[in-house]
């Protein structure tokens, strides 16, 4: 194939995009609000993405946390290319095929060892439904009751109701409360609680009515990009290990190099027994959605009962475009030159903490691998809805960087790229 019949024309946007884009369109996280405009893009190459009108903006979150390359990668848009000439989808109940298969295969190869099935869905909060789902038939399967699930305060998993159900209860959830399953939810374990954390966590957990403990292993992107110690991680995995709680690691922001290791639960001797995978599963070009589990788990399905049939799937299940982009963006995944950029990126994270860590308006700073977090002293208390947040964004917008700050908590969560704009 002639590698320049791929690259498109540059695409000349029409002037009344953004007023079509209002009155047609309903965006994420967005008020529906005229102040609220967004940034009609022609394109996106590498870490920049271009402007309707003529800006180059550094995107420094990964757009949302699931770019790795950069935009519009060539060796991803060739494996989708080529992929949909051979074969777009097809039903993956009955049928299989090779992107597929040769995908769960490889993520089997860096997932920890003792996760041994790939099931397929379509993005992080199915990735997490899944999950929680499997862990509950798990028991089911068994003739076991157990009720309740276990998680940290602050945590996100995903914005479906499963999802919602399992994550912390504040405003973006308020309208569903009364519909949201109960969960045991235990304190986030700082440096000061972590005792009595464990402690409650031990009594909750010898109640024996937890089927599983679901948690971002390391740091919570959500609530801030609050991380914690592994130290303290391993002590919960190792409460929940003694007391038959399964292990659901939500690994939808952490995996795929994020935290400096492949995943964050290589950090822990105690590997989880599911784990969900999502956001730069495809280098951040389509969507795919991944639960691994271990031979145990796979154990309480395998029966001549057909009543204890996994009974789920979506329409697009590993899909074969998204398999094919996930294949390609884990050959350059696991390349040398891109962990050399995650550690070349995480030193300079280090250096730049170090720097900013003593300026009066920095409560707190805090680097985990390509991830950085800083905390900016504000009148109110550290939250999403803290007004400071828009005055950042328009500011850093206005200097051509997409940043997204979370509340007060300004973050960085670059691709793994490392070079100088030219
Ligand atoms: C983003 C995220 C999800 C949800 O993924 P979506 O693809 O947005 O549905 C779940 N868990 C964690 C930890 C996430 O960061």
């Amino acid at each position: 194939m002639n590698n320049t019949s791929l690259i498109p024309a540059p695409l000349a946007l029409p002037a009344d995009l953004l007023s079509r884009d209002q009155r047609a369109v309903w965006h994420p996280f967005t008020p529906l609000s005229d102040s609220h405009k967004s940034v009609p893009l022609t394109g996106g190459k590498g870490c920049y993405l271009h402007t309707a009108d003529g800006r180059e903006i550094l995107d420094c979150i990964g757009s949302w946390w699931v770019n790795l390359h950069g935009h519009s990668n060539e060796h991803i848009a060739r494996a989708i290319y080529e992929q949909a000439l051979r074969l777009e989808h097809v039903i993956f109940a009955g049928f299989t095929h090779e992107p597929a298969v040769r995908l769960a295969e490889r993520l089997l190869e860096i997932l920890p060892d003792n996760q041994s099935k790939i099931f397929y869905s379509d993005n992080g909060s199915t990735a997490v439904e899944v999950g929680l789902k499997m862990a509950f038939q798990y028991w089911h399967n068994q003739g076991i009751s157990k009720p309740k699930i276990a998680a940290l305060d602050g945590s996100y998993h995903g914005d479906t109701f499963g999802a919602m159900a399992v994550g912390d209860r504040g405003p973006f959830t308020a309208a569903y409360h009364s519909y949201l399953f109960e969960v045991e939810f235990l304190p986030f374990p700082d440096s000061a609680s972590v005792e009595s954390v464990l402690q409650s966590f031990k009594r909750l957990a010898e109640s024996g009515e937890i089927a599983a403990f679901i948690y971002e292993p390391l740091v919570q992107g959500a609530a801030g990009m609050r991380m914690y110690a592994a130290e303290v991680l391993e002590a919960l995995l190792q409460i929940a290990r003694a007391n038959h709680i399964l292990c659901i690691a939500d690994e939808v922001m952490t995996g795929f190099g994020r935290t400096g290791m492949l995943f964050a639960s290589e950090s822990c001797a105690t590997k989880p027994d599911i784990m969900c995978l999502s956001k730069g599963i495809t280098g951040g070009a389509l969507p795919l959605g991944v639960t691994s589990c271990t031979e145990a788990v796979i154990a309480a399905y395998r029966s001549s009962d057909l009543m204890k049939t996994f009974f789920h799937g979506h329409s697009f299940t590993a899909n074969p475009l998204a398999c094919a982009a996930a294949n390609a963006s884990l050959d350059m995944l696991l390349r040398e030159a891109c962990t050399l950029n995650r550690y070349r990126i995480a030193e300079r994270h280090r250096e730049f903490a170090a720097r900013i860590e003593t300026h009066p308006a920095v409560l707190n700073v805090r680097c985990a691998g390509v991830i950085l977090a800083a905390e900016i002293r504000t009148n109110s208390t550290t939250s999403y809805f803290n007004e400071v947040r828009n005055s950042l964004y328009d500011y850093f917008l206005s200097r051509n960087m997409l940043i997204r700050p979370l509340g007060n908590v300004i973050y960085l969560l670059p691709p793994s790229l490392f070079h100088k704009k030219t």
